[in-house]
């Protein structure tokens, strides 16, 4: 596909309710070539939501780092339960944390970026990598408004990280309209969203905001905001 077809699609589907993105982007890439990555936050629940709603035969799968609060498996427990649906559980290699951990301890993550992003790419990057190499695109939570590093966030999008595409069906909605519509449909949500958590991600890695803080503040709170990525989502080679 060429970058003027996406940037076709980026134009057709600008202003567009992510039901009709994800409708349009699952028939241009097909269902069985792309797949939706969970990790049970707000917005992921409500693109849950629409895919289920939508009959779009799209599979979900999650990363389970091992780090993962209790809070994360129960609505991932939850979630699996109210939608009737399997979510399929990719683990990191046990060799590599294993020699990782050896090396550097179990709290690596707060002596350095080098060490911290070694440990997104462990326990994260290596095991979606393995899964993104089998499709055409991936769907993701994405949305521009929730930090500095994805303010140019579209809903088609060439992911360099991984060479494929990613779609982004929430990349122009708020965080009120998230709410609005998990309140209103009823959705399964993490508990955590109820104590301050805005974003969640591991356990040793996430906090709670305080009221007026950048919603990703919790997230590698001791690093500089153009950091707080873990590889998943910045765009660059890993
Ligand atoms: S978020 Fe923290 S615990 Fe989880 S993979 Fe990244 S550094 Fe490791």
């Amino acid at each position: 596909m060429s970058s003027q077809t996406v940037e076709r699609l980026n134009e057709e589907l600008s202003g567009k309710s992510p039901d009709v993105i994800l409708r349009r982007a699952v028939e241009f890439f097909g269902a069985a070539s792309t797949a939706f990555a969970s990790s049970f936050g707000a917005e992921d629940q409500v693109i849950t939501d629409i895919l289920h709603k939508e009959k779009l035969g799209v599979s979900v799968f999650t990363l389970d780092t091992g780090r993962l609060p209790q809070e994360t498996y129960d609505v991932l427990d939850a979630t699996r339960k109210h939608y009737g649906i399997q979510v399929e559980v990719l683990f990191p290699e046990s060799s590599a944390v294993a020699a990782m951990q050896t090396l550097h301890g179990p709290n690596l993550f707060y002596e350095s970026v080098e060490y911290r992003r070694e440990c997104c790419r462990i326990r994260k990057v290596m095991p979606l990598r393995n899964k993104l190499s089998t499709l055409k695109a991936w769907i993701c939570g994405l949305r521009r408004e929730q930090s500095v590093t994805r303010t140019a966030v579209t809903p088609i999008e060439w992911d360099t990280a991984f060479g494929l595409y990613k779609i982004n069906p929430l990349a122009e909605a708020t965080e009120e309209w998230v709410w609005e519509y998990i309140r209103t449909h009823k959705v399964p949500f993490n508990a955590l969203h109820e104590q301050g958590y805005p974003s969640i991600g591991c356990a040793p890695c996430t906090r709670a905001v305080k009221p007026g803080e950048d919603i990703r503040a919790g997230r590698w709170w001791w690093e500089m905001a153009e950091h707080r990525e873990c590889g998943l989502h910045r765009g660059e080679k890993q």
